[in-house]
């Protein structure tokens, strides 16, 4: 299977949809684990990578927003 390719700042769609009703997601951090935000609601969730890959669908395109965001 194919690796997917993603970088920091990218604004992913998930398979899942937050209970907000978003399925866009911002990556803020990479790692170990993936930190990202959701676009809808801005709550900010930390997934593994592997079930991180899992989950998303595909890049849909660039956000510029993440400076401020880079740690809690
Ligand atoms: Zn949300």
């Amino acid at each position: 299977m194919e690796r997917k390719q993603f970088e920091l700042g990218d604004i992913v769609q998930m398979k899942k949809v937050h209970p907000c009703g978003s399925n866009e997601m911002i990556v803020i951090r990479m790692g170990m684990d993936i930190r990202m935000k959701c676009a809808g609601c801005g709550h900010s969730i930390l997934l593994p990578r592997a079930k991180f890959e899992k989950n998303m669908k595909k890049v849909i395109g660039k956000s510029e927003l993440t400076d401020g965001w880079k740690e809690d």
